[in-house]
């Protein structure tokens, strides 16, 4: 081999593996443009593979819960919102990715900042966005609120959103509360299952003016309930074996 053909070698192979990377890079960003329909107070992006009769859908779904959310959480000012919806898996995730740093297996909906909701459409997207809706009514009257704690951020959009869950049905080790630290974990089932029957207790007990001071002060028990956390445990135990 002649010098000079070594030299154009090591040029390609410094090329290719650059050329790679780029192609890498554009695929990673050249995701499907959405399409843009405009309602009074949500913007819509339908990417691939969602009509506009799909995004009614979902529109109506929240106008028809937004009053009622706003009213009980005392949201005066909420800003336009944009409902983002997918319908491949792949691209959602990618995007995810892209906007948290990580996937979450199977979710069907998240938040980017404070003004977006993104779902991934299936036969319950119009009630997730109503789930996402209240994340967001619920971040207005505390900006700091999202996941903190984990425990009660699930538990108001739950609650909000009425995805209603008869507990009085469940069995009596179902009824064992796991504890707070359970609760906070990602990628757990924990605070799915508990957040209504907390939002409930918490109503039933101490009233709306409690339950917000308590998303004000992100999970303050003693100064939102005026008891600390071990004597809410048992107290909660009990409205939960009771009920
Ligand atoms: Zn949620």
């Amino acid at each position: 081999m002649k010098s000079k053909d070594a030299k154009k070698l090591i040029l390609i192979l410094i090329i290719i593996p650059f050329q790679f990377t780029c192609e890498k890079n554009n695929q990673s960003i050249s995701y499907s443009s959405p399409k843009i329909i405009d309602y009074p107070e949500f913007q819509f992006k339908l990417y691939a593979g969602i009509s506009e009769s799909i995004a009614k859908v979902i529109y109506d779904s929240l106008t028809t819960n937004k009053d009622r959310i706003n009213n009980h959480l005392r949201v005066s000012n909420m800003p336009n919102l944009i409902v983002s919806v997918w319908s491949n898996r792949k691209e959602f995730d990618g995007v995810e990715k892209q906007r948290l740093g990580t996937i979450y297996p199977g979710t069907t909906g998240y938040l980017n900042g404070h003004a977006e909701m993104c779902l991934f459409y299936h036969n319950a997207t119009a009630s997730d966005a109503v789930h996402e809706f209240a994340h967001l009514a619920s971040l207005v009257i505390n900006p700091n609120f999202s996941n903190r704690p984990r425990w009660l951020w699930e538990a108001v959009a739950i609650y909000e959103s009425r995805e209603i869950v008869d507990f009085s049905k469940w069995s009596s080790i179902e009824k064992e509360f796991p504890g707070f630290t359970a609760l906070n974990q990602y990628n757990s089932p924990a605070p799915y299952k508990w957040g209504y029957p907390l939002a409930k207790f918490i109503l039933d007990e101490w009233g709306d003016e409690a339950y917000i001071n308590l998303i004000l002060t992100n999970g303050n028990i003693r100064s939102a309930l005026g008891i600390n956390e071990d004597e809410f445990i048992t107290k909660f135990q009990l409205y939960m074996n009771k009920s």
